[in-house]
């Protein structure tokens, strides 16, 4: 059921926006902005609702509005998300056609842009002359990760409501809540910086073991020889480019952690099922170690974003963090 107490971790944005929709001046654009997966959509959703809901209480979740808007078939609210990698032209001309006529259900109509980053020029251009001057009484609310990318004038027609990564306690809770154990919760909740969709990867058997090929790399790493690596990276090689980006994130999260038990705040590592090994390996490497491997590590992953060979990107990293390892 629809409700405002279904988000998770973004009481500001909640609270202000129950704020407006008591009170008299509704902005006709809002700008959500904030990290990917943070619940922004579901919190447009919410809003969208309370501002169509038939209840003084709104949104009540109960009532016919209510429901239409959780299952996106409102007749007054129309959802514009881009479509692979662009939000057309064609799809902001059909909804500002949509807009013009009156509203069927409701008093007012309500706009939610998804992914508004990706309107291209002319897009943006076509919305931007809707926000100037609005007709009859629409409220607009734009969704976005990357505000800059949005044109400043299209920034400045709306009203701006920040979201924040959740706090790594309410998502564990909210994780337990959808049946997780409260350990699986805890450990997702801090690799995950505060972000639904990664944490459910995480918990999901892909990302387990995405996560558990990391670590039998990272720790192997100091006893491989030359045969190991070449196996290794055939083996990395094998699998779907999103797979080794998501391995070599977990990597990453791997040699933060070894930086942060050597400078002895074990209380901040993210992997914190690993700390016997992070203590039997402490020897293995220097903090100045570390670092370059985590430099070697940032350009290996941007090779494997732009294409580049897994087999011989792998390798590279892998030769490269031996040398480290037998230079000090
Ligand atoms: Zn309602």
């Amino acid at each position: 059921m629809i409700s405002w107490s279904s988000i998770v971790g973004q009481e500001d944005a909640v609270s202000r926006l129950r704020r407006l929709v008591r009170g008299v001046r509704m902005p006709h654009a809002l700008l959500f902005a904030g990290p990917e997966s943070v619940g922004k959509y579901l919190t447009a959703k919410t809003l969208a609702a309370a501002l169509l809901c038939e209840s003084d209480d709104a949104p009540c979740g109960t009532c016919q509005a209510c429901r239409l808007a959780e299952n996106e078939s409102h007749p007054d609210l129309v959802i514009v998300r881009p479509d692979k990698q662009n939000i057309k032209i064609g799809e902001i001309r059909k909804m500002q056609k949509d807009l013009s006529l009156a509203p069927y259900m409701a008093q007012r109509r309500v706009c939610i842009i998804d992914e508004a980053d990706k309107m291209r020029d002319e897009a943006a251009n076509s919305i931007l002359k809707t926000l100037e001057e609005p007709v009859g009484d629409v409220v607009f609310i734009l969704i976005t990760a990357k505000r800059y990318q949005l044109l400043d004038t299209i920034r400045s027609r709306c009203m701006l409501v920040e979201f924040g990564a959740v706090p790594q306690s309410a998502l564990a809770r909210e994780l337990v809540r959808r049946g997780a154990s409260e350990e699986e919760a805890d450990l997702a909740a801090r690799l995950a910086g505060g972000r639904f969709a990664p944490a459910e990867a995480i918990l999901s058997g892909g990302g387990q073991s995405s996560r558990q090929a990391a670590i039998d790399l990272f720790f192997s790493v100091p006893t491989m020889a030359e045969a190991d690596i070449w196996q290794t990276a055939s083996a990395w090689d094998a699998c779907e480019r999103e797979e080794v980006l998501a391995r070599l994130m977990s990597l990453r999260l791997l040699v933060r952690d070894a930086m942060v038990y050597s400078a002895d705040l074990k209380e901040e590592i993210i992997n914190s099922d690993c700390l016997d090994r992070f203590a039997q390996a402490k020897s293995v490497w220097s903090q100045r170690t570390l670092s370059l491997f985590m430099h070697e590590l940032v350009k290996r992953e941007r090779s494997v974003k732009n294409n580049g060979n897994i087999k011989l990107v792998i390798e590279a990293m892998l030769l490269a963090w031996r040398s480290m390892i037998q230079r000090r």
